[in-house]
């Protein structure tokens, strides 16, 4: 038989068997599991809020990806690296090296109106939790740079010699509205996400993002566990207070 990847699997399932998928693997790792459903414009959906490691009366960190992507990069690669981050949380529980509060979140959705997240503030889970910031991690996977936008709205990127107004809403447009101080992270090629920083150009790896080229093969998927155990081990100290592009690490 020919070895499948977990992400390879990921991609070709449909978004109800994805749901499926993700409540397999929560409930293979025992973990405490709270479902959302919600119901937006004839758009049925399932938010997976894992509880596991919120700590009360601490400052919470929410960490997203949304999982109804139909791209390898854009987003099973953003949905299996929170699932390591998942599992790296899981073995160092109790370590007071890593004593943080977060609640990890599946988000539906995203593509059909970022519905997933206003569903979220709708329900009266968040009423007793202080949201300290959020991270989103959408496109992982390409490359092995971590870098984030913490106000994506706000930047111009040049591509070609045209600027480019770039305006993808992602799920941090939900936070950042809530006055909430939200990053969207996403993996690049160095060189690529150097010059997004530096020279505010659109990277090319983003040419495949919403077409039918976001595919398994283009993902460097043996890296991915390592991007879950940095971004585990550096998510309290991320900046979120620029109104610019981060370099996160890698
Ligand atoms: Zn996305």
């Amino acid at each position: 038989m020919k070895y499948k990847s977990e992400l390879q699997h990921f991609y070709f399932l449909t978004i109800e068997e994805r749901r499926k998928f993700l409540k397999k693997a929560f409930g293979k790792q025992k973990l405490n599991l709270c479902t959302q459903r919600f119901k937006i414009n004839g758009y049925y959906g399932e938010n997976f809020i894992i509880l596991d490691f919120y700590k009360k009366n601490n400052p919470t960190i929410i960490i997203s990806a949304h999982y109804d992507g139909f791209g390898a990069y854009d987003n099973a690669g953003g949905v299996l690296t929170l699932l390591w981050l998942i599992r790296w949380a899981k073995l160092t529980k109790g370590n007071k090296n890593y004593d943080l509060s977060f609640l990890s979140v599946f988000f539906d959705g995203e593509e059909s109106g970022l519905l997933g997240a206003k569903h979220f503030f709708q329900t009266p889970l968040l009423r007793n939790i202080s949201i300290y910031s959020h991270i989103s991690v959408d496109g992982f996977g390409i490359g092995t740079h971590i870098g984030g936008f913490a106000n994506m709205n706000e930047v111009k990127l040049k591509k070609g010699n045209k600027e480019k107004d770039f305006f993808i809403q992602t799920d941090d447009d939900i936070f950042q509205k809530k006055k909430i101080p939200s990053l969207c992270i996403f993996t690049l090629p160095k060189e690529e996400l150097l010059q997004l920083i530096s020279k505010k150009t659109f990277p090319n790896t983003w040419d495949i993002i919403h077409t039918d080229k976001d595919t398994p093969d283009k993902i460097e998927e043996g890296f991915i566990p390592y991007l879950a155990l940095y971004l585990y081990k550096n998510m309290s100290k991320l900046d979120f207070q620029k109104k610019d592009i981060v370099m996160v690490g890698g």
